[in-house]
């Protein structure tokens, strides 16, 4: 049995593959955050409009919140919905990639036969499922509005009470919303496999290595042309222009940079995100006939218990671990990665190379992924 992560081949085929799904997240917050934007500019122009067209502050601070509150929900309702409906198309995109090209790349190591079919269906199944907490997204989406909107109204309630003049109103306002971030290099959600070198040398596997060179497919695979454009498309770019702030309700200063709104909503999804690729990964190391899998962490000063004692322990070994209670499942019950938010856990395929592999010339993933 060889450890996956320990096959040069492997390891970069992947390590290129998850550069690739790290920009399809990154395009997607980016997205996600416009639409955020947007729906933090139209508020204010609902405001202003209820404050001083209809004169909500005159019948008192709460009259003023119920006013603006209900000229607000609508709004926030309208881009809740378009919010969902983007990280919909995340989950499918990083599931259709992450599927892909981990049973292509375990193709080429365990000559693998079998076609694989990711039909927009199947996608869909996922896009649309519970996390592994049992979530669904679309509430968790609206709760994250919700608190937002809460703010707004705090602000507007708390300067109709202090008689506030329009000006301080959207000074009120912009402190209320939430911080807007530049991504200069955003952090990789990720990690590297070469930084789970150590991990791996505790359990000393096979060491040969797989002397394949790029020219042709390993795999046969069927996908919808649909499906793996909107991938392509999704990789390529965000869809939405930058944010601008024309009237700036915020003070910043804007190029053409990666600006992002710091939002409970962000850390979700970036973890939905991780979510979706490893149980990419998973499934197409079941349809390539790999059993298991090693927990590897990254262990360092700021690794949880939940992840230490999992290190280096197969699926299967945690599942028997969990069972007979030598690991407390109250704490954590993960079998795979990841076991909580910023995890930064990975699970490498353990399997037997094929005896009958032959040795094509396959292509490196770039050229894989837009042939
Ligand atoms: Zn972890």
């Amino acid at each position: 049995m060889v450890n996956l992560f320990r096959k040069p081949k492997y390891k970069s085929f992947i390590e290129e593959r998850d550069k690739a799904l790290e920009k399809i997240l990154l395009n997607a917050r980016l997205d996600i955050s416009r639409l955020l934007h947007q729906a933090l500019q139209r508020s204010i122009e609902v405001i202003l409009y209820r404050v001083t067209a209809h004169t909500a502050y005159g019948h008192g601070p709460s009259n003023a919140g119920k006013d603006v509150d209900q000229h607000l929900s609508p709004v926030f309702k309208e881009f809740a919905y378009q919010i969902y409906l983007r990280s919909i198309r995340l989950r499918r995109s990083s599931y259709i990639l992450a599927i892909s090209a981990e049973y292509e790349a375990l193709g080429r190591f365990t000559d693998t036969r079998s076609p694989l079919y990711i039909d927009s269906s199947r996608l869909d199944e996922v896009a649309f499922s519970k996390n592994n907490n049992g979530e669904e997204l679309f509430p968790r989406i609206e709760i994250a509005l919700s608190r937002i909107k809460r703010d707004l109204l705090d602000a507007v309630e708390l300067s109709a009470l202090y008689g506030e003049t329009q000006v301080e109103l959207i000074d009120r306002l912009k402190l209320a919303m939430p911080k807007v971030i530049v991504n200069r290099r955003p952090k990789r959600t990720l990690k590297p496999i070469a930084k789970f070198q150590e991990a791996e040398n505790k359990n000393p596997l096979g060491l040969d290595a797989l002397n394949i060179d790029q020219t042709s497919d390993s795999t046969i695979q069927f996908v919808d042309d649909k499906d793996w454009n909107q991938m392509i498309e999704d990789y390529k770019g965000a869809e939405l222009p930058p944010m601008r702030f024309f009237d700036e309700p915020i003070d910043i200063r804007v190029g053409d940079k990666d600006l992002t709104y710091a939002w409970e909503y962000e850390q979700h999804i970036t973890h939905d995100f991780v979510e979706k690729v490893r149980a990419g990964e998973v499934t197409a190391a079941n349809e390539a006939g790999i059993k298991d899998f090693v927990w590897v962490a990254i262990v360092d000063s700021h690794t949880d218990d939940c992840c230490l004692v999992r290190d280096g322990h197969t699926s299967s070994e945690i599942e028997e671990l969990l069972k007979a209670g030598k690991i407390d499942a109250d704490t954590c019950d993960a079998v795979t990665a990841p076991a909580h938010y910023n995890c930064r856990c990975r699970m490498a395929p353990i399997g037997d190379e094929s005896p009958t592999k032959q040795e094509f010339d396959y292509k490196r993933f770039e050229e894989w992924m837009n042939s």
